[in-house]
């Protein structure tokens, strides 16, 4: 196997519990922080920040319906990966 070619789709579903793309950038689902999707390490890095993890935890559990309608697209991703794990 030769070396993969990244591509901003590539990172953006193996990121996609935390990421999303737009027009051309990384951006991160709950800071809407943009960062380098070529260097694996960015996204890492922000991924384990104390910054993210809070916001993350705190998008995960608030029970806001209105809120929970506009992450209905976002929350479809989710929810068919927490199909798979149970
Ligand atoms: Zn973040």
């Amino acid at each position: 196997m030769g070396p993969k070619k990244i591509t901003l789709n590539s990172r953006a579903l193996e990121f996609k519990d935390d990421f999303y793309k737009d027009n051309n950038k990384l951006m991160c689902r709950f800071c809407h922080h943009s960062v380098d999707y070529t260097i694996h390490s960015k996204i890492t890095a922000h991924i384990e920040s104390k910054g993210h993890k809070q916001k993350k935890d705190t998008a995960e559990h608030t029970n806001n319906p209105t809120r929970q309608l506009t992450l209905t697209t976002t929350m479809q991703a989710a929810e068919s990966r927490k199909g798979l794990v149970g």
